[in-house]
């Protein structure tokens, strides 16, 4: 065994980051882009090669935006506004049961946001993305194939032992802090000693297969086609159009496992699905498990170490929120800990982190399974009730039925499924009969689209607790809130997107956040109180302050020809916005009071900023 320090580069690898999946690889980069050293430390030694994950939205465009990836994503990826809907068949070649549209049009989403809309991009193309661009940064030493082994952490530091898996040797890094981004069996949380509760929803095997099944979808481009047919209950999702498919299909353990999906097995599944045993081209790629569960870490963070991503979280697929959670927890963390190690902020800002992401992935949890058990709905048209296979599942724990003969157990179970199965020939049926169910079915395929419609939550999440001052007043809320967004400067709240000039060059407000500094926004009318506001506190506060107006021109910083900022910012002519370095609203002035910089000395104190210059420590590798 051989021990070391990570000193590589020369520099101190301040955060260790335990995992290098999306999560991960976006805090890394987050935290590189403002000098901050990182050691990545990843088990594997080539990215993802299941497709995984598809559904970037909006929000985590703006945070890949920020790390420099978004161009080549949307460069990339396939037009998504042609394709972005949801197919309901019998099987590829079969019956069509019915459609519904997944998102809004390009228009809308660009109104919204910086040049950036959501993409179906799958993680087996992202993450080689994402590694390219860690293994450009020297900012950043990325240990490959070396697996987390343990941790030890003091009131100084970390030290993570990692084991080599090409030599053998066993290194230990140190650092300020680590950050498990380690997926969702954790090793990190394991080692933490930190509970992960929640239920198991479903087993499922996801076949990862290349065919092209063009002349099936051409006319009806779609991100998924769930399929309905009694050889077959499970969905087909088209990661790259007409070519890349993943089918994820049920099984139910014990009795049921991985090891049955032999490549046999698997092409037949296929061949159901899709409606027809004439793909030429088919080519199975990649099996792999996944299970299903809704489970949120107990705590997502003990002492120096941080759990983010499916590490702290693992939602069921139905709302695709898994990765784009994860990405939001490395923004959100990035600049709390930059700050802490910059020494501009008390340890109560890095505690802020649980308070806010907690709450988040829990609502995020909540709708995923809320869809998942809604899809149910259209099952039970035919009288296939997935809460009864709950009752199976019981049947197959119990001691009496585990003590028959294996092969009896499997025959079982099978024959059962397989029965509850034929239910779903009803939508197939010709005849009167088969027309009435489908009526039915395509009536209820409305009530699905908020399974796949969800800019409330992409965009308009907010935190109430945490590094923000709250207000009396309620969050304003669109009709909807999972499937609208209302852009507002609640607290908590991400700052609106809004087309700003600064002489001949068109910015957005996004573009004057940044990654370190408080950005105060003001009107013309009040520029030059919250200027001197922001002068009487600086000197004091060891966070740095930008001070911006924004107004129709004259001596305002900011050009808004159309005097947008008066109606978005819910603020008036003397109010100002302050806005964190992750582009949420930290606090809001309606109107300014007779003490400005007294009011905004007690907001960054509140805030958790350190405000005596002393106590920052001098500036690491800038
Ligand atoms: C087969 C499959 C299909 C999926 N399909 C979908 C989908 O359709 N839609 C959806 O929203 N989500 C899907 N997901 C979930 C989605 O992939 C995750 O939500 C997302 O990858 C979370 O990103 P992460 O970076 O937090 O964790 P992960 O992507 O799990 O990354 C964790 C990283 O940590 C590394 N690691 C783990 N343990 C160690 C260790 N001890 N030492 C060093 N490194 C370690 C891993 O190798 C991995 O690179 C799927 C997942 C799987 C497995």
């Amino acid at each position: 065994m051989m021990i070391m320090t990570a000193t590589e580069n020369g520099q101190h690898a301040r955060v260790l980051i335990i995992g290098a999946g999306p999560t991960g690889c976006t805090l890394a980069l987050l935290l590189a882009k403002v000098g901050v050293p990182v050691a990545l430390i990843e088990q594997n030694a080539v990215p993802q090669q299941h497709p995984a994950a598809c559904i970037l939205n909006t929000r985590t465009l703006e945070v890949f935006r920020e790390i420099g990836v978004a161009e080549k994503i949307l460069a990339a990826c396939q037009n998504p506004f042609e394709r972005w809907r949801i197919t309901w068949v019998v099987s590829l070649a079969g019956r069509e049961l019915g459609h519904q549209a997944g998102t809004e049009d390009l228009e809308t989403a660009l109104a919204l946001s910086p040049a950036v809309h959501p993409v179906q991009f799958p993680q087996h193309k992202l993450e080689p993305i994402l590694w390219q661009k860690i293994e450009q940064d020297s900012r950043i030493d990325f240990y490959r194939s070396h697996q987390f082994r343990h941790l030890e952490q003091n009131g100084d530091g970390v030290n993570v032992t990692v084991e080599n898996r090409t030599t053998g040797e066993t290194v230990v890094l140190t650092g300020a802090y680590a950050v498990g981004c380690d997926g969702a069996s954790s090793h990190v949380r394991r080692a933490l000693n930190i509970a992960m509760n929640g239920p198991v929803l479903q087993y499922m095997m996801g076949i990862y297969f290349v065919a092209d099944l063009r002349r099936y979808v051409e006319h009806r481009k779609s991100v998924l086609y769930w399929v309905l047919n009694r050889n077959m209950l499970g969905v087909l999702i088209a990661h790259w159009l007409p070519t890349e498919w993943v089918l994820f299909t049920p099984y139910y353990p014990p009795q049921q496992s991985p090891d049955q999906f032999t490549p046999d097995v698997c092409l037949d599944l296929v061949h159901r699905a899709v409606g027809t045993y004439d793909i030429p081209d088919l080519d199975v790629k990649l099996v792999r498990p996944w299970v299903l569960s809704a489970r949120l870490s107990e705590r997502f963070q003990q002492g120096r170490v941080f759990l983010a991503g499916d590490a702290a979280h693992s939602f069921p697929p139905t709302g695709g929120l898994g990765l784009n959670t994860g990405v939001q927890d490395a923004h959100n963390l990035a600049w709390k800990l930059t700050a802490a190690l910059r020494g501009r902020a008390c340890p109560e800002l890095l505690a802020t982190y649980h308070a806010e992401r907690r709450p988040v992935a829990m609502a995020n949890l909540e709708h995923s399974v809320r869809n998942f058990e809604n899809m149910n709905e259209l099952n039970k048209l035919v009288r296939l009730d997935f809460n009864k296979l709950k009752t199976l599942q019981v049947i197959q724990n119990a001691r009496i039925f585990r003590a028959l003969p294996n092969a009896w157990q499997r025959g079982l179970v099978n024959a059962v499924l397989k029965l509850a199965l034929r239910r779903l020939a009803l939508l197939d049926r010709d005849g009167t009969r088969g027309e009435r169910v489908r009526a039915q079915f395509q009536a209820l395929l409305p009530g699905q689209v908020a399974h796949y419609r969800f800019l409330g939550l992409d965009l308009g999440f907010a935190y109430s607790l945490g590094a923000v001052i709250p207000e009396d007043s309620p969050k304003p809320v669109p009709p909807d809130p999972v499937m609208e967004y209302l852009p507002t400067t609640w607290p908590g709240s991400r700052l609106p997107h809004l087309w700003v000039h600064r002489n001949a060059t068109r910015l957005s407000l996004y573009d004057l956040v940044e990654p370190e500094a408080l950005l105060l926004l003001s009107h013309p009318q009040g520029q030059e109180l919250w200027r001197a506001a922001v002068r009487a506190v600086q000197s004091d506060c060891a966070m740095p302050l930008l001070c911006r107006s924004i107004g129709r021109g004259g001596t305002a910083d900011l050009v808004d020809e159309d005097s947008n900022w008066e109606r978005l910012s819910e603020t008036e002519a003397t109010g100002a916005v302050l806005v964190r370095p992750d582009g949420h609203v930290a606090w809001r002035c309606k109107r300014a009071g007779s003490m400005p910089h007294q009011e905004l000395h007690a907001v960054l104190l509140q805030l958790g900023c350190r405000c005596s210059r002393e106590a920052a420590e001098t500036p690491i590798n800038t």
